[in-house]
């Protein structure tokens, strides 16, 4: 494999640039065969393209992270932490054309894009500042015999396998704790949509030492040799329930350690006790619609006790008719398409079955623009209703702009409805009484309960988050992600 120089954007046609995906080994572009990333708001413009990494390039971006984890390692936390800020700083000054670029490649509209490409700095940034708690020791005993503490000790090579739904934040919950704790990464982006975090991440191993960020873009090909190869010791997952299970059983040959983010189908549950007001109904809009329905916290399904039933419905499909879907980029877009072709058809046949089953399927929404309408892959925003409670649209994962609004009787009856799931990733409960609320939040089997609330904004980069059963294994974010990639060892001190 050939070396060219490092440069962020390769190839000219005409007056469009297009943006590139390469794989990236110790600051080296190396040479590989390339995919088109197509824009989902029109299908047949190019944005750029993307390496289609192999074992081979794995092979080569983990011999590098190798060779740079023991001096980048022996740094103190203090100076990692120096290197993650002027990385911070970049990311933050390059954040308006990056959340453009993001929106051409994955869809979502621009201020989705901002919130992505502005949380990676933010969590880049939130984790400098915890560079003091790996410099503390704990001691559990200090006597005239010696003394026995314990440190974080770093894994080694980091892999950091990341979804195509919100790439460039995802990444950094596993890359930034990753490295302020002494690991080098190899990073696998998503082949669709690897363009804006490829470019982040050429910012990044610019500011840090040689090898210490490597990227490997592609598809399962590279996402599989991460999780099989026996130089690497630590892999943050995230993505389908499905694939995690592939991860951890190659995984399983060297004994790494895993942390898996993985599917989730999220209830929001209506207590009697709610007050069914503008905002209740409102919220409940953003937390299905956001992103066009495809972030793993997003409502997936929506209890309503039955004495709210009739009317929440009345008003929340008045809320939803009211959304626009349209480019990403266009400010009059309040959702953007769904991000790729099999994601469009898979919904698309999941509404048809469910009409065929009986149920009520009402397809809301304005089109913002019919004329360039079936240029992508555009969804109007979709509640059904008289659906039974084990149907497949309320069981399954959506990932779109879909969902279904169920009543209930009970609470008994809702805690196992909304416990009915492989999934336990998150949920919210909404009520005017704290007490009510609580009570079934705790009998909920799920990593976050959100209440009176359920959409981005409502988590904190500091909030431990991941998920019971299949929505995975391990917790992310704040603290838990630091210790999640590092090792405790103990010495006991005699001399
Ligand atoms: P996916 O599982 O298809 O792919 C995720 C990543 O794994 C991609 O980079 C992909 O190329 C790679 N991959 C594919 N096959 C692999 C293999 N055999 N070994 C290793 N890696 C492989 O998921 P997706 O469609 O990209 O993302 C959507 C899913 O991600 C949804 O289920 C969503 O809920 C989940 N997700 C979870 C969280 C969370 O925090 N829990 C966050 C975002 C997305």
């Amino acid at each position: 494999m050939a070396q060219t120089p490092s440069r962020t954007a390769v190839a000219d046609r005409g007056d469009t640039v297009l943006h590139e995906a390469a794989v990236l080994v110790a600051g080296q572009r190396l040479d590989s065969e390339f995919q088109p990333v197509v824009n989902p708001a029109r299908v047949h413009e190019v944005v750029g393209r993307v390496a289609m990494g192999t074992g081979e390039h794995v092979d080569r971006a983990v011999a590098a992270a190798s060779a740079a984890f023991p001096a980048w390692s022996q740094l103190s936390a203090h100076e990692r932490a120096e290197h993650l800020a002027r990385a911070a700083g970049a990311i933050t000054a390059a954040a308006g054309p990056l959340a453009e670029l993001l929106t051409r490649e994955q869809g979502k509209v621009l201020w989705e894009s901002r919130v992505d490409v502005g949380g990676a700095a933010h969590i880049l940034g939130y984790y400098t500042g915890l560079a003091e708690r790996l410099a503390e020791d704990e001691v559990f005993r200090s006597d005239s015999r010696g003394t026995i503490f314990s440190g974080r000790r770093p894994m080694g090579v980091t892999g950091v396998i990341v979804p195509w739904n919100s790439p460039v934040y995802l990444a950094f919950l596993g890359i930034s704790p990753a490295l302020l704790a002494g690991n080098t990464v190899v990073v696998k982006p998503s082949e669709l949509a690897p363009l804006t975090l490829s470019a982040v991440l050429e910012m990044l191993a610019a500011k840090l030492p040689e090898g210490v960020v490597n990227v490997v873009p592609g598809g399962g090909e590279a996402g599989a040799a991460i999780a099989a190869h026996p130089g690497i010791r630590k892999v943050f997952f995230t993505g389908s329930t499905a694939t995690g299970q592939q991860v951890m059983r190659a995984a399983a040959g060297n004994l790494k350690n895993v942390s898996l983010e993985l599917g989730g189908n999220d209830p929001a549950i209506v207590l009697e006790s709610a007050v069914v007001t503008d905002r209740l109904v409102d919220e409940l809009v953003q937390s299905v619609f956001t992103a066009s329905g495809q972030i793993c916290f997003n409502v997936k399904r929506i209890y309503v006790h039955r004495s709210h039933y009739d009317r929440f419905v009345e008003r929340y499909t008045a809320a939803v008719d009211r959304l626009v879907v349209g480019d990403g980029l266009d400010p009059r877009s309040t959702i953007g398409p769904v991000n790729n072709r099999p994601q469009f058809e898979r919904i698309l046949g999941l509404l048809d079955r469910t009409r065929a089953a009986g149920a009520t399927v009402r397809v809301l929404g304005t089109a913002l623009d019919p004329d360039t309408w079936d240029d992508g892959y555009f969804l109007r925003p979709t509640v059904v209703t008289d659906v039974e409670p084990g149907a497949e649209l309320v069981s399954c994962e959506q990932f779109g702009p879909v969902v279904p609004v169920l009543p209930f009787d009970s609470d008994d009856e809702v805690v196992g409805l909304a416990n009915a799931t492989e999934f336990g990733l998150a949920a919210s409960v909404w009520s005017e009484d704290r007490e009510h609320a609580l009570r079934i939040a705790r009998r909920l089997e799920c990593g976050s309960v959100f209440i009176n609330v359920h959409r981005i904004g409502a988590s904190d980069v500091s909030m431990p988050f991941g998920g019971f059963k299949g929505s995975g294994i391990g917790r992310g974010h704040g603290i838990t992600a630091l210790e999640a990639c590092t090792e405790l060892q103990t010495i006991a001190d005699y001399v």
